[in-house]
């Protein structure tokens, strides 16, 4: 099914999974809202690598962490495309360390991007798609939400709270035709994995079955089946993306 005349909206878009999942949603046909932060410079590279294919493509600077600037941002995007068909939850950030050592601003930046960001940008689309009879939210997740890791408690407890946050709004949209799913990745390749030691990175791939790495696009393409009209009986699901490493 081509994704002609939808609008998706792609939180942390500019850069790494975020990125994959814009250029696949435009390939597909819809006009794409690139959402980032603090670097101008990788969003536009991802419009432009959208528009050199011949997709559509903005700009939205907005922290997902803030809800006023949020329910800004989302009004501004219906005011200029006319309608939201499409939310992925994709920001995220790190912050890790022990739980003995980690600071309380650890757990709230992680907390407040990761959990709150998806509650804020799900607040700010569900009434328009609740009105539209049509929208599809994807949350993107982690296998840590599911299996926990040593020195990143703050970003478990984020993802697996997406699990909870996903499966109650799945149930208050889906009389709506507006589905709320998730997509759990494994180990990917982008610049938050980037910085992990050779040796940690040599554990992670023997606790992989494929030992291998999975690619921003092995995301991309599972974030492609949640938004399309086949999956319009698929909801408050988590499809992972692990290569076997957590089969839940
Ligand atoms: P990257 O670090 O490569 O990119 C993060 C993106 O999120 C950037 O576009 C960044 O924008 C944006 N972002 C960060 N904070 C905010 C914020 N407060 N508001 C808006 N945008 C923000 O991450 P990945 O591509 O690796 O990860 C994407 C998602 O996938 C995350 O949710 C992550 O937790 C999840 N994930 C990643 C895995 C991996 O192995 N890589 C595994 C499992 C899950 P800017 O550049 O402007 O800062």
């Amino acid at each position: 099914m081509s994704l002609a005349g939808k609008v998706a909206v792609v939180t942390g878009g500019s850069r790494g999974i975020g990125r994959e999942i814009c250029l696949r949603l435009a390939q597909d046909g819809a006009k794409v809202v690139v959402n980032y932060v603090s670097n101008p410079t990788a969003a536009e590279e991802t419009v432009r690598g959208i528009v050199a294919a011949g997709g559509e493509a903005l700009i939205s600077k907005f922290d997902v962490a803030d809800a006023g600037l949020v329910q800004e941002a989302f009004a501004s995007i219906v005011a200029q495309c006319g309608r939201i068909d499409i939310l992925i939850n994709n920001a995220g950030i790190t912050r890790d360390g022990l739980l003995i050592k980690m600071k309380e601003e650890s757990w709230d930046q992680v907390l407040d991007t990761n959990l709150k960001g998806a509650f804020n940008c799900i607040k700010a689309v569900s009434r328009i798609m609740m009105k539209q009879r049509w929208g599809r939210i994807v949350s993107i997740g982690s296998v840590i939400g599911s299996l926990g890791n040593a020195g990143q408690a703050n970003y478990a407890a984020a993802k697996a709270g997406l699990i909870g946050l996903t499966r109650s709004v799945a149930r208050e949209l889906a009389t709506r035709n507006v589905t709320v799913n998730g997509v759990s990745p494994g180990y990917i390749d982008t610049d938050m994995t980037s910085e992990l030691a050779e040796d940690v990175k040599a554990t992670i791939l023997n606790e992989i079955p494929m030992g291998v790495m999975g690619e921003a696009r092995d995301v991309a393409a599972a974030v492609r089946y949640l938004v399309s009209e086949e999956a319009r009986y698929v909801t408050g699901q988590f499809l992972h993306v692990n290569g076997g490493m957590f089969m839940g």
